[in-house]
């Protein structure tokens, strides 16, 4: 758990306000900017909970600037509170239009913002719980099956080469049966997490359920990724998981496809990975068997 105070970005033109806001927001870890540009400098290098956006500023306006996070996938879940002098309905109206969260006028009372900041805090931790529940794998923490396949379709339809694979851990009906399910349970967090830390920052690995597990690889490079997928096999049978009565180990088989321009789909590529998942289990197991498409 982690217990750093969150991060608010202030973004206003005027030192002496970015000074009352970060005196005021103590409990935070506040970094100030004067303007649009070096807000994006932040956000690019660092994680932002919220933040507070002036409206009258030099170059981009804080109109601007909103709807730009709001374009951005990376920004798009961080909420705005706008603070400005202006108090008309019309640039209200607009400050919610544009994506913005809330509004203060300037000159602020400081316990209302003080207020306010912490709704919208909360607020967003609750979204990032409810996405985290929705999206994650509760056992491995890593994407479950819907957010398997909203990725996977993100990729298949971009331009770039794509290598799929399928895996599943080898006779694992047997460790629940003789270990017991929390056994069973270590064995798949221990499974993903030897996988994870091994893939490279482009792939997407994600639990499509039971002990089963497939990683979308966006490279040109099909040897390359057989080698990156033999190197995990191995790293998996290396894993020796401590019990009360020895040491458990387990292996997994691997069955790799490439798209071609003939692949239909995401589901018709996976289905490849999945033929040669197939001739991976029947062949002995505990290898990676690379589909071979006859050109
Ligand atoms: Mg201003």
């Amino acid at each position: 758990m982690d217990h750093s105070p969150p991060v608010i970005l202030a973004v206003d033109d005027k030192v002496e306000n970015l000074d009352i806001l970060t005196s005021l927001l103590q409990d935070y870890d506040v970094r100030d900017v004067t303007d649009a540009a070096s807000a994006w400098r932040i956000l690019d290098h660092s994680l932002v909970d919220l933040i507070l956006l002036d409206i009258m500023m030099p170059d981009i306006d804080g109109f601007e600037l909103c709807r730009q996070l709001q374009d951005d996938e990376r920004t798009r879940a961080i909420p705005v509170i706008f603070i400005s002098a202006m108090s008309d309905e019309a640039t209200i109206s607009r400050a919610f239009e544009v994506g913005g969260k809330d509004y203060v006028t300037k000159p602020f009372r400081p316990r209302e913002l003080l207020a306010r900041v912490k709704t919208q805090l909360e607020l967003k931790f609750l979204m990032q719980r409810l996405h985290d529940l929705a999206y994650l794998d509760a056992l491995t923490g890593i994407a479950n099956r819907r957010r398997f396949f909203d990725l996977a379709a993100v990729l298949f339809d971009g331009p770039g080469d794509l290598q799929a694979v399928m895996l599943d851990i080898d006779h694992f009906k047997r460790v629940n049966d003789r270990h017991g399910h929390a056994v069973g349970d270590q064995v798949l967090r221990l499974v993903a997490d030897t996988i994870g830390v091994r893939l490279p920052p482009e792939a997407v690995l994600g639990r499509l359920g039971g002990e089963e597990f497939a990683i979308l690889f966006p490279s040109a490079d099909p040897d390359a990724v057989l080698g990156a997928v033999d190197t995990i096999r191995q790293a998996v049978a290396d894993l020796a998981i401590p019990l009360e009565e020895g040491t458990l180990t387990c292996t997994i088989s691997c069955g790799l496809a490439s798209r071609t321009p003939d692949t239909r789909n995401i589901d018709a590529l996976l289905h490849d990975a999945d033929q040669a998942l197939y001739q991976a289990k029947g062949s002995g197991r505990n290898r990676v068997i690379f589909r071979h498409i006859p050109p």
